[in-house]
């Protein structure tokens, strides 16, 4: 049986997790106060519903706390927030999941004792600097320790070598996912295209090349030493 959500709050970002988990199978409930943003999003939903999240009553009356997982994305109103994630402690759903927009919003989630805190405004701000000061090298994913998953263009020196001969995991602490590489492809016009295709799983006999995108997982400093060691 497939998983039962509930996304309240149909910003943006609601709107693309709800529609995400409805196309991936998922039983998705989405909640809006708003009947316009109900409308855009029920035909891609299990079931699509107009109310107040601040109103335990009108929750319940929808059975939200059968759902495996909520997710509270409702932006710009905190307090209604706040109001909608503690209803949802309250009734004992198995995982919490609330959007803060800062710093203090998040510890504020904390202390009610959320667990699983994502600010969407932060992760896109992150991602844009990281871009803008260091474009050979872009950060996938944040995991717990440094640690995380990361896209950065070949450097010069590993060109034409094997992944044996590189030793990314004994030398530097790095694991290698997997490779995006460009291939040139014909149309059905005759003219030709690049195009990029994920290599698969990577084998120690696997060449890099020139034109390759690495999607690796390691520590932050272990991934800046390995381009580092390698320009
Ligand atoms: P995003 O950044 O995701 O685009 P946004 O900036 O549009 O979001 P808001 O409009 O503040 O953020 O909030 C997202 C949605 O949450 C809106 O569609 C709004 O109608 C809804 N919302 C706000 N308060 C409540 C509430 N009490 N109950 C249900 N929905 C609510």
């Amino acid at each position: 049986m497939s998983d039962k959500f509930a996304v309240i709050g149909l910003g943006r970002f609601g709107m693309s997790i709800a529609k995400t988990l409805a196309d991936r199978g998922s039983e998705v409930i989405a909640i809006d106060q708003n009947m316009e943003k109900v409308e855009e999003i029920k035909d891609d939903v299990a079931y699509a519903v107009a109310l107040d999240a601040t109103d335990i009553k009108a929750l319940t009356a929808q059975d939200i706390q059968e759902v495996d997982a909520v997710v509270v994305a409702i932006g710009e109103d905190f307090e209604a927030l706040l109001l909608a994630t503690a209803h949802m402690l309250d009734l004992k759903i198995k995982r919490v999941i609330a959007r803060a927009a800062n710093v203090q919003q998040r510890m504020i989630l904390e202390k009610i004792g959320v667990t699983e805190i994502l600010s969407p405004e932060e992760s896109v701000g992150k991602t844009v600097a990281e871009t803008l000061l260091e474009p050979s090298f872009r950060s996938y994913f944040d995991l717990p320790d440094d640690y995380e998953i990361v896209e950065l263009k070949t450097p010069r020196r590993i060109v034409n070598q094997t992944l044996r001969d590189i030793g990314l995991r004994e030398s530097y602490d790095l694991n290698l996912i997997t490779i995006k590489r460009t291939f040139k492809e014909q149309k059905q016009s005759g003219d030709e295209e690049q195009a990029q295709h994920v290599i698969g799983v990577p084998r120690p006999d696997t060449v890099i090349q020139e034109t390759d995108m690495l999607i690796m997982m390691g520590k932050t400093q272990d991934i800046k030493k390995f381009v580092e060691c390698n320009q």
